[in-house]
């Protein structure tokens, strides 16, 4: 393997989503619904498939789908941008951020990261042979620390990478913590990569789109999918929304990473992003109830259990058990109890920051959310 991807191992989702098929453990570790998405974005992308879309699409998306993907951008966070010059279609988030990343990113520049982050930020990030500068989030609220930011974030640095709803604690950054990410951005000249793909799974405060801040637009690549929203997550259909100067970049990239994405999966996207908003309140609702159902759960076995404001994760203090990390104590979990969960401390630079921690989903069906919660109560 080359140089720039020799720390990483195999990722954390696959690795335990392979255990937990070997020890029939139930699985509420890789974030992704057993449960199927809604009959009429399949029905569309049957229709589009019989209607012979089926050769590869424009690089930067099929028409209708950019300009679907505008629309529900202006709904959700006010911002008119053009379908055409500001909006890219990419192989799921996931490929959003490698092509921003990628584009935009000069070997040595410095990137921000909030820990814990995704794992694909840093593997990416690697690629880009960008420098990380990592500042953790700490329980019991994972509050942005204010002061090591303003000390962190310098001329070096050219971009912060950040999701909100925030995977895999659950956080939202408030308006407050926002705010001061944006104008310590715009006094630096820094880039904001933002990844918002849970944003429609937010229960306790609204979510902010951090482009749509004064002076922001001009400086912020806000990146999102269909998956989470429509339990498609198999499909593969993600976005960037940047201005002109940003999207150049990133959609060279994407011209060379995989040049355009699924047709038939894109017309279905255009016709899910115009669901009634009743679509969206009742998806809401949902994984409140199983939001619910996990909390209380976790709480009832024992967990010291950190609120979970969006995503469709919980994060949990294991220690009680008296496993001595993290991964110690999912391994007990899967092979003694039949649990899947995933230990958080792949997420940091410095793993010792994460043995406490273990991340639960609940994007499952409530049969499967309490049976894993009745394993635990017996078992743990
Ligand atoms: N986003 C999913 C999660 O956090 C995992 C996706 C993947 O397996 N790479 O669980």
């Amino acid at each position: 393997v080359a140089k720039r991807l020799e720390k990483f191992k195999t990722t954390i989702f696959t690795q335990m989503s392979m255990l937990a098929i070997k020890h029939g453990a139930i699985n509420l570790g890789q974030g992704f619904p057993n449960f199927d998405g809604p009959e009429f974005v399949k029905e569309a992308a049957i229709q589009a498939i019989r209607d012979g879309k089926n050769q590869y699409a424009r690089g930067y998306g099929v028409p209708d789908l950019n300009f679907a993907i505008a629309d529900r951008f202006k709904k959700d966070s006010g911002l008119s941008v053009d379908p055409e010059k500001e909006v890219t279609v990419t192989s799921g988030c996931t490929e959003a951020i490698a092509a921003t990343v990628l584009g935009l990113i000069n070997p040595d520049d410095e990137v921000i990261l909030f820990a814990p982050f995704y794992d694909s930020y840093e593997a990416t990030l690697s690629m880009a042979g960008a420098k990380i500068k990592c500042i953790t989030l700490k329980p019991p609220d994972f509050a942005l620390p204010i002061d090591e930011l303003k000390s962190t974030i310098s001329k070096n640095t050219r971009a912060i990478l950040f999701n909100t709803p925030h995977n895999p604690t659950g956080k939202m950054f408030t308006r407050e913590e926002l705010n001061v990410i944006a104008s310590l951005c715009i006094e630096n000249d820094v880039l904001v990569f933002s990844d918002e793909v849970y944003d429609k799974l937010s229960f306790d405060m609204d979510h902010i789109s951090i482009a749509s801040l004064p002076g922001m637009f001009e400086r912020t690549v806000t990146m999102n999918s269909l998956g989470k929203t429509f339990s498609l997550t198999g499909w593969k259909i993600g976005w960037a929304i940047a201005p002109p100067h940003l999207t150049w970049g990133l959609r060279q990239a994407h011209s060379f990473l995989t040049f355009a994405t699924s047709t038939p999966m894109q017309w279905a996207t255009a016709v899910a992003l115009r669901a009634p908003d009743s679509y969206f309140v009742e998806l809401k609702r949902d994984y409140m109830e199983k939001r619910a159902i996990l909390v209380e759960g976790l709480k009832a076995v024992g967990f010291k259990v950190f609120p979970s404001s969006g995503t469709y994760f919980v994060v949990v203090d294991h220690t009680p058990f008296g496993l001595e990390n993290d991964v110690a104590f999912c391994e007990y979990l899967i092979k003694e109890v039949g649990v899947v969960a995933i230990p958080t401390s792949v997420f940091y630079l410095n793993p010792e920051e994460g043995k406490n921690l273990v991340r639960f989903t609940f994007c499952k069906d409530e049969g499967t959310l309490r049976a894993a919660v009745g394993r635990m109560k017996e078992k743990l």
